[in-house]
């Protein structure tokens, strides 16, 4: 792994509690940077110690960390996210918009129920938490969005998700204009098939068809997208803002 440093640095990696959310968090963690685990909790508590396994490996570094529970899909909840944020953490420099849902359906069979879910949580969550985000970062901050190449290609039975990440790189190239002038940058990445708890769901035979079409033959690793994160969010990046990165196996 590429040495990163952020000692000083307060990063919030929303759903982080587990996949790739997890590991990008336990990359800044590596790197010296006190650390935000978002989780949106559930009945079961489920989440709750998913957040907590996170904060251990997070810990392990020697670093802070601070376990905070908030549903991004809900205005007033990421309201409170940002001020216990710097209740606990006094300021924030970094946050990554990873939390994501998956609800695939063809369009004739997408209820709008399956619309909403997936545009509230993956984009609505993603303007609400940069717009709030915003009013706590320090000068020089950064925002990575996490995005998706369904959101360049547009993939059968993917409406709400492609439209949601499509959405979140327009509001990348508009908010990185917006808060250029404070030092800020705002970039998205766009992983192909990446191989975290999201693709549970997935058939062996799909996922097989997949690594037939990726050129480097395989899926990718959480860790091969947390080393993009860092890159774009470490000091050095910021003449780079308004970009959103595939991360593919030079898939499309
Ligand atoms: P994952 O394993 O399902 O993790 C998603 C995370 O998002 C979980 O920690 C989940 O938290 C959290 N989350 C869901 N709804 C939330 C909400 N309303 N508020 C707060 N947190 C919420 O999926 P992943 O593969 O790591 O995906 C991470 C991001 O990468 C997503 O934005 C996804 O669209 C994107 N992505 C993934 C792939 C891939 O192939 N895996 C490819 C391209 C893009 P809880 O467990 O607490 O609910």
């Amino acid at each position: 792994m590429v040495e990163y440093s952020f000692p000083g640095k307060v990063v919030l990696v929303t759903g982080s509690s587990r996949g790739m959310g997890a590991t990008i968090l336990e990359g800044f963690a590596r790197a010296g940077a006190t650390c935000v685990v978002n989780y949106f909790a559930d009945d079961a508590g489920q989440n709750l110690r998913d957040a907590g396994l996170t904060a251990e490996r997070c810990r392990a570094f020697g670093v802070t960390v601070h376990v905070l529970d908030a549903d991004v899909s809900n205005y007033e909840a990421v309201e409170t996210l940002m001020k216990r944020v710097v209740e606990l953490a006094g300021g924030l420099d970094i946050l990554v918009n990873n939390a994501g849902i998956l609800r695939d359906r063809s369009i004739r069979k997408m209820t709008p129920s399956d619309w909403h879910a997936v545009l509230q949580t993956n984009l609505d969550g993603v303007f609400f938490c940069s717009k709030l985000a915003a009013e706590i970062l320090r000068d020089n901050g950064r925002i990575v969005n996490i995005a998706s190449i369904a959101g360049i290609v547009g993939f059968h039975g993917q409406a709400n998700y492609a439209a949601a990440k499509a959405g979140v790189i327009a509001l990348t190239k508009v908010m990185s204009k917006e808060v250029a002038r404070r030092g800020i940058t705002v970039n998205a990445v766009a992983p192909g098939v990446i191989r975290t708890p999201m693709l549970d769901g997935l058939k062996a035979e799909v996922l097989a068809e997949y690594e037939k079409q990726i050129p480097v033959g395989r899926v990718g690793r959480p860790e091969e997208v947390a080393h993009v994160v860092l890159f774009l969010a470490c000091e050095e990046s910021g003449y780079i803002t308004g970009q959103t990165l595939p991360i593919t196996g030079g898939w499309f």
